[in-house]
């Protein structure tokens, strides 16, 4: 009988070590999908619990974009969303939020509020489907303190409706020392510096997503004090457009890994790109797309890249390509309507994690922060 015992209990002690070793047992897992320079970023719990930042574009596209997010809830094996929070108004962040309604059973819809943007389209989708949707299901305003109670993860909400948390994170809050170079950008006075951004928290594994968040609002974040500390993940803000990404923010967070989810003409040029890569800890950057708006002056080598697009010229401008002006006539950018490909993360609460092009396969793995 004792032996009995004792063999139950050698097996349950092996039973947890082998737990512990399982590589895909207690991780947080992140799809970074390619709406093409739109945003759409899954987070799924160890316990297959689920947040989505964001549904992509709408209209024509609305069919397009939610197929690739709903490839990646199939690869990680997602009946439904728990938490889908939309940052901020912008056709290209809620844009296939009502089609991914039809497809995938939705819990809980998080946002910063009211559109404060004169748009007759936008104000008739929170009042009209919007409503009818989170009427359903769940719905939070969040305001900078709030939390998403995402299982396993702690998700705290750093800015929304234009405020900024004033409490730092644990740990954090000392004097952020790119606030004294920092000078203010052309206002923004648009739902992009509405953007609801989340900091999570797993284990030691840190990351930052602000949505569209805009530089003077990243110095109203990161000033005097930096409340966050730094992170391990920094997804790109605003798709790597430079009102945003100010060298307050991305050398302040001083993240080890930036993933930026441009578009093939969104994102990307030589100062934002320059902001990144002199980034003090940074070790590699990621992107969605190749954008021509870098050249292969300023982009990153092709491995780390998830999607080119269709018709690739026989070599690649070494001199980045200048952003056409808005409301000018310039040539449409270049097209990707091919299969897309994700990048995704998996941290481990430990704090190394592992990131992974799903074009080519190509992984690497990074330790824990120090
Ligand atoms: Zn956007």
């Amino acid at each position: 009988m004792k032996t009995a015992i004792r063999t139950l209990l050698v097996l349950a002690v092996l039973g947890t070590a082998i737990a512990a070793q399982s590589p895909d047992g207690d991780v947080l897992s992140i799809y970074l999908v390619d709406v093409e320079g739109g945003g759409a970023t899954l987070f799924v719990s160890p316990t297959g619990e689920s947040m989505l930042m964001d549904t992509g574009n709408g209209g024509a596209n609305a069919d397009r974009d939610v197929s690739r997010i709903m490839a990646a809830a199939e690869d990680a094996g997602l009946e439904r969303i728990d938490h889908l929070l939309t940052t901020h108004w912008h056709g290209d962040h809620y844009g296939g939020l009502a089609e991914l309604a039809t497809r995938i059973p939705i819990g809980h819809y998080i946002d910063h509020g009211p559109t404060i943007e004169d748009n007759e389209r936008v104000q008739a989708f929170i009042d009209g489907p919007y409503r009818e949707l989170y009427n359903a299901a769940r719905r939070t305003v969040v305001t900078p303190g709030d939390t998403v109670p995402l299982s396993g993860v702690d998700v705290q909400v750093m800015a929304s409706a234009g405020e900024v948390v004033d409490e730092p994170l644990p740990g954090a809050g000392e004097p952020n020392p790119y606030c004294a170079d920092f000078e203010r950008y052309p206002e923004d006075l648009g739902d992009n510096a509405q953007s609801a951004g989340v900091h999570l928290q797993f284990g030691r594994f840190r990351a930052l997503h602000l949505g569209d968040l805009t530089a003077n609002k990243e110095f109203e974040l990161m000033c005097p004090n930096n409340p966050i500390g730094s992170v391990d993940l920094y997804v790109v803000s605003h798709h790597g457009l430079n009102t945003s990404n100010a060298q307050v923010l991305v050398h302040g967070v001083a993240p080890r890994v930036a993933i930026m989810n441009n578009g093939t003409r969104k994102g990307g040029t030589p100062d934002t790109m320059t902001i990144l890569h002199t980034a003090p800890r940074l070790m590699d950057l990621w992107q969605l797309h190749f954008s021509v708006l870098s050249g292969q002056e300023y982009t990153v080598p092709g491995v780390f890249i998830a999607n080119l697009f269709d018709d690739q010229p026989d070599a690649m401008p070494l001199a980045p390509v200048p952003p056409p002006r808005r409301g000018s006539n310039a040539a449409p950018p270049p097209v990707h309507s091919g299969p897309a490909n994700w990048i995704k993360v998996e941290a481990r609460r430990d704090g190394t994690f592992t990131v992974t092009n799903s074009r080519n396969g190509f992984s690497k793995s990074y330790a824990a922060s120090e």
